[in-house]
């Protein structure tokens, strides 16, 4: 069973339909994904990434009961949310995309969680931020497990320091978070993580996406991070929807 692609002419009532059969969908098969790795379905929470997605997408996830997003860009989130939060004062927004240190001080007034902490000079900025206003959000530290040159996040041999320095700096941090190579088989990658978060005594592992989600499972993701399989194709939504 795949989710149903989301769009074409998509009337306001065939959207919300198909994305929270997409939801549900995902969630089942979270489940059964568990179920297979005697674990508890409960422990797996689904990210929908709205990233680059129009607001009537969002509204009908919202509508589905979906209330944890993940987003890239702190600009395009702060379009979004504050207004959302009035209406939906549950909201758990994490920020899935890289940070600009100098815009730390925006991220933790918006967001509800930090995935992406990945270098010093962020975690100090993250560290003072959070100091300064008394808004301690929980944090991951990013683990670049390709190694990849084009990636972020630390190096998986500087991950223990790096997660013990930012301790030191006083951020709390409960996972680990990473975006395995596109061409490698990801169960490698996942395992890596898992192994960095046993380690150093991490217990929130946010890996896999739209392609792999299932498999993240059995290596023990706490978080999934699913977009197009929920929302349908980013970038050309605006033919999609007819605007
Ligand atoms: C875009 C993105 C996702 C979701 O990707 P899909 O393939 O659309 O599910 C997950 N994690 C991060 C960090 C992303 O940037």
């Amino acid at each position: 069973m795949s989710t149903a692609p989301v769009g074409s002419s998509a009337s306001g009532e065939a959207l919300a339909q198909a994305i929270s059969g997409n939801i549900a969908t995902i969630c089942s098969r979270i489940a059964k994904a568990a179920r297979a790795a005697r674990r508890d379905p409960a422990e797996i929470r689904l990210i929908a990434v709205s990233k680059a997605q129009p607001a009537d997408r969002i509204q009908a996830a919202l509508a589905a009961g979906q209330r944890l997003f993940g987003e890239n860009r702190v600009q395009e989130a702060q379009a979004r949310w504050p207004e959302l939060r009035a209406s939906y004062p549950d909201l758990d927004i994490h920020l899935i995309g890289p940070l600009q240190t100098n815009k730390a001080k925006e991220a933790v007034a918006l967001f509800d969680a930090i995935q992406t902490v990945d270098r010093p000079k962020l975690a100090q900025a993250l560290a003072a931020e959070m100091e300064k206003t008394g808004r301690h959000l929980p944090c991951y530290v990013q683990v670049n497990t390709g190694e990849e040159e084009q990636k972020a996040g630390a190096l998986p041999d500087e991950a223990d320091g790096f997660i013990a320095e930012c301790r030191a700096l006083g951020l709390d941090i409960v996972g680990l978070m990473c975006i395995p190579p596109v061409e490698e088989e990801p169960g490698l990658h996942f395992a890596l993580l898992r192994e960095i978060a046993r380690r150093n005594g991490v217990e929130h592992l946010s890996m896999g996406m739209s392609a792999d989600y299932e498999a993240a499972i059995p290596f023990g993701a706490t978080e999934v991070r699913v977009g197009t399989a929920i929302f349908g194709d980013r970038g050309d939504w605006k033919q999609l929807v007819g605007r």
